[in-house]
């Protein structure tokens, strides 16, 4: 019988271990910083929230023309809507 610590040698941190199962059991997470990254080079708005909760918190934005307004990241990311209603009005679907 192989003994147990040489299966889970002792030297692996617990957080990188943490970390990794993390990142192999949900999607990425993004963090505050990550998501202003992504929002200054992907949009003319500008994040005003300072803490990420998770995908379904809204996160307030500034656009550029100085509306502010509310959204979800996923919303922001994924449909396209990265401006205030005023300069990218949600069209209605046919
Ligand atoms: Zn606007």
């Amino acid at each position: 019988m192989i003994p147990i610590e040489r299966k889970f040698p002792k030297l692996l941190p617990a957080c990188l271990f943490g970390s990794y199962v993390g990142g192999v059991m949900m999607n990425k997470k993004w963090t505050i910083e990550e998501i202003r990254e992504y929002v200054k080079k992907n949009s003319t708005s500008e994040l005003l929230s300072t803490e990420y909760k998770g995908f379904s918190q809204k996160l307030q934005f500034k656009c550029s023309c100085g509306n502010l307004f509310e959204k979800t990241f996923t919303k922001f990311k994924g449909s396209n809507q990265k401006s205030c209603t005023e300069c990218a009005p949600i069209k209605p679907s046919r």
